[in-house]
């Protein structure tokens, strides 16, 4: 058991996450993600993304966002998309956590899939629009976790759905 001082994994890998959202480029939403591999039971950070324009000098910041129909800005590559292609670069194969500080969208979830192959479970730290993500994860058997303020895992949000979670 981690002892009480240390981080949880969830609170250490979210910390990459966390820093990389700062880089974030984009002025409607700054995301952050970071990509482990386990091995063996060892957790390895492997990927690590932002949201980003692909070209810096026509970013949101010098002229704006770019909104699709539903609110979300195009002009960027996603977090998780730029962190799921560093971890692929990597490592071809393996088993992926996910950690990203809000609820991917579909796209991104569809990428990481292509992407990363193996995706054994996603963490997210804010929930945004959170109903896409968790009916993909369900439909798809990528176990989520939403995680409280405290960087806690809360009662996975699809089994809760389901009215058959445990009693954590
Ligand atoms: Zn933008
Ligand atoms: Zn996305």
């Amino acid at each position: 058991m981690t002892h009480p001082s240390l981080p949880t994994p969830e609170r250490y890998f979210m910390s990459f996450a966390q820093n990389a959202k700062s880089l974030g480029n984009c002025l409607r939403i700054q995301v952050g993600c970071a990509v482990t591999r386990t091995e063996g039971g060892k957790e390895t950070l492997v990927g690590v993304g932002y949201n980003t324009s692909p070209d810096e000098d026509c970013s949101c910041l010098h002229v704006g966002c770019m909104l699709n129909d539903k609110g979300r800005c195009t002009r960027t590559i996603h977090a998780e998309v730029n962190a799921s292609n560093d971890a692929k670069k990597a490592y071809p194969n393996g088993k992926f956590r996910v950690y990203v500080t809000i609820s991917p969208c579909v796209p991104c979830l569809e990428h990481m899939k292509d992407t990363l192959g193996n995706i054994e479970r996603i963490y997210v730290l804010h929930p945004y629009r959170p109903s896409e993500s968790r009916e993909w994860c369900k439909a798809q058997g990528v176990d989520l976790v939403e995680l409280d303020e405290e960087i806690q895992p809360k009662i996975n949000a699809v089994t809760a759905e389901e009215g058959k979670h445990d009693s954590r």
